[in-house]
């Protein structure tokens, strides 16, 4: 009885509506997961909140996803933001529409938007098989026959890899799913970590480290040239740099640093005043305590945390009286307050990317339906495609749609 209709394999998100969608279509759907519980990241996301969707509409949401969101335009239309938040009320989860455009469970919860998903698959009666892991599909004259897992062999003529990126492999999602995509033709766009936090040379990093910053502007440099910014919130970390706008930076870091480029940071703290209101700013605190001493006075522009970090970057007598700060020296400490300048040695690891760049070209997966232009009856869906998003709930989305349109396209019979 190893006879399918369709053979989805991982139980992510992507699996799961793809699993759904083929079995509300009226196919016998079996749903293989190496894990011994399906969904074991999307419990993680959103800090355990879970980010479900954006409600970006289509044309806005495409430019979120790299390197070529027009790709996903006919996944979006026939499965979108909506569908999801409807879907999921149907099985008694509500979702909040928060800042951003993001939606979250009202529960705030993630298990919830799992369940949800699992009680739909299992009213359709997809058969769920944890602890089983893909090891080899099986494919004849390009067409689909089926695969192996845990060495048995199961019959289908459609099989949808839905196995998930490299980041947090703890989660099962540990890039072997490219082998089975490569095996049978299809090549990879090099792997790399994305939405991941950023290593900075020395220890100025390391000593303010758990300080949080909002309202700043980060920038990226490669080689001096400026390469993107955003404004936003960031955190110090022990070994550099994260939070949303260096997670959102560190798609074009990571980049420059592949190409071995020398790639810096620069934060603005005070991104509201230009160069001349901050020096009327400076100007005007250094003659209104002219007898204070200037060590005294950095609380005023300055979280206090990060006091004795400036003072020792700047190497101007904190004792100094305020009257005596020269003009040479207000230009110092103009320049660091809008440029407080990092080197960045490395992006850290798969173990802690949010999201895996890179993955299954999509020049040989047809958007239409989801299917490998190489092999008959072979789909793809969800983060291994080489399509990634920045945060905001996009990248849920996308193993939403795909994995739906790719369950809606299969053809048995
Ligand atoms: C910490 C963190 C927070 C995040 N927060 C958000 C968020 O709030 N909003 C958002 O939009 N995105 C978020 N993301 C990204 C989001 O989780 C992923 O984009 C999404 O899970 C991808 O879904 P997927 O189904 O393609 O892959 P996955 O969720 O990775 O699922 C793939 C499944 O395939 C299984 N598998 C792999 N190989 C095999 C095999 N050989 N045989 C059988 N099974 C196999 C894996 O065990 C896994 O269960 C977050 C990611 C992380 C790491």
């Amino acid at each position: 009885m190893n006879n399918y209709d369709v053979i989805v394999v991982g139980a992510g998100p992507a699996g799961l509506l793809a699993a759904g969608r083929a079995a509300e279509r009226g196919c016998r759907v079996l749903l293989l997961e190496k894990m011994r519980q399906e969904g074991r990241k999307l419990l993680i996301t959103g800090k355990g909140r879970c980010n479900i969707t954006n409600d970006a509409p289509i044309g806005e949401f495409i430019t979120h996803v790299f390197p070529n969101g027009r790709f996903l335009r006919n996944a979006f239309s026939n499965f979108f933001s909506r569908d999801i938040i409807g879907l999921l009320q149907r099985y008694g989860v509500e979702s909040t529409l928060e800042r951003g455009g993001r939606y979250f469970p009202a529960s705030n919860s993630s298990a919830d938007v799992l369940q949800g998903l699992l009680s739909w698959v299992k009213e359709l009666k997809v058969e769920i098989r944890c602890g089983y892991r893909v090891e080899k599909l099986i494919v004849e004259d390009q067409i689909i026959q089926g695969l192996r897992a845990n060495g048995e062999l199961f019959y289908t003529r459609n099989i949808i890899l839905a196995t998930g990126g490299k980041s947090y492999p703890a989660t099962g999602s540990n890039g072997e799913g490219y082998e089975l995509a490569r095996t049978a033709g299809h090549t990879i766009n090099r792997v790399m970590p994305a939405l991941v936090p950023l290593e900075t040379e020395g220890s100025i990093a390391q000593k303010l480290q758990g300080l949080n910053l909002k309202n700043v502007q980060a920038v990226v440099w490669s080689n001096g040239k400026k390469m993107g910014e955003d404004f936003g919130e960031m955190i110090f970390t022990h070994f550099g740099l994260s939070g949303p706008i260096i997670l959102t930076l560190s798609r074009i870091v990571v980049e420059e640093l592949h190409k071995k480029n020398q790639v810096e940071v620069t934060i603005d703290l005070k991104p509201a005043l230009d160069d001349q209101k901050l020096d009327n700013r400076l100007i005007r605190d250094l003659n209104e305590h002219g007898k204070k001493k200037l060590g005294n006075i950095f609380q005023f522009w300055l979280p206090a945390s990060m006091v004795p970090v400036f003072i020792e970057l700047l190497e101007i007598d904190p004792e100094k009286e305020c009257h005596q700060v020269s003009a040479k020296e207000r230009k110092q400490i103009l320049h660091l307050l809008k440029n407080f300048r990092f080197k960045i040695s490395h992006h850290r690891s798969f173990k802690e990317a949010i999201i895996t760049a890179g993955g299954v070209a999509t020049d040989e997966i047809s958007p239409k339906t989801m299917e490998s232009k190489l092999v008959k009856g072979l789909f793809f869906a969800g983060e291994m495609i080489d399509l990634d998003a920045e945060t905001g709930g996009y990248n849920l989305q996308i193993a939403y749609s795909t994995g739906w349109l790719a369950g809606n396209s299969c053809v048995t019979g």
